[in-house]
């Protein structure tokens, strides 16, 4: 039987994503084990973010300087926008180190359901972005759910009058995906997003 204060930090650990109460218990146990060296480390490191988190005024993205240090990179091609639906998206498309220019994070997704309006998500200032007119080309990265084709077929209306191409992630196959594996609407996408065999 844990102490209530070994409990608390089992129970805080347990609400992580990816942890459960079994990994939080085993989270807790490496760190009571590691004590000496782990933990001041973890305290620190979660003390200094805890102190400079911001969100970025000119994309939306959460890091520890406003603005962000994507929208602060000198290398970075202010002439492309990538908008995305969360701050996660901005780390997974970033990760993978393909796309050069900036973000914009919309801040969730049109949603009749959940009630979710335009002017409830970061539209007003993507625009005043594309208009200041430095950005030629605006990727629209949305999830390939029907709420995240909805919002960009939106946004695609919104931003018809501004003088930029607008383009769309391709939504197909994934890579080693085999076909008969696949769900009908990702082959239907797949389909649907053919090119010519060059
Ligand atoms: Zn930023």
């Amino acid at each position: 039987m844990a102490s209530q204060e070994i409990e608390a930090l089992s129970g805080v650990l347990a609400r992580l994503p990816g942890l459960g109460p079994r990994s939080a218990r085993r989270a807790v146990l490496w760190l009571v084990k590691n004590r000496e060296q782990a933990l001041p480390a973890l305290l620190e490191a979660l003390d200094a973010v805890s102190e400079t988190l911001v969100e970025c005024q000119t994309c939306g993205n959460v890091d520890t300087s406003d603005p962000c240090g994507i929208c602060a990179d000198p290398r970075r091609d202010v002439k492309s926008l990538c908008v995305v639906e969360d701050v996660a998206d901005v780390w997974a498309l970033d990760r993978a180190r393909l796309f050069q220019g900036r973000y914009h994070v919309l801040g969730g997704r049109l949603s009749a359901l959940d009630g979710v309006a335009p002017e409830d998500l970061n539209i007003a200032t993507l625009l005043d972005r594309v208009s200041g007119g430095e950005v030629d080309e605006v990727v629209l990265a949305m999830n390939a759910t029907l709420e995240g084709q909805t919002t960009a077929h939106y946004l695609a209306e919104r931003l018809e009058e501004h003088n930029v191409r607008i383009t769309q992630l391709a939504h197909g196959l994934p890579v080693g995906g085999e076909l008969d594996y696949l769900d009908e609407g990702t082959l239907a996408q797949a389909l649907r997003a053919r090119r010519p065999v060059t």
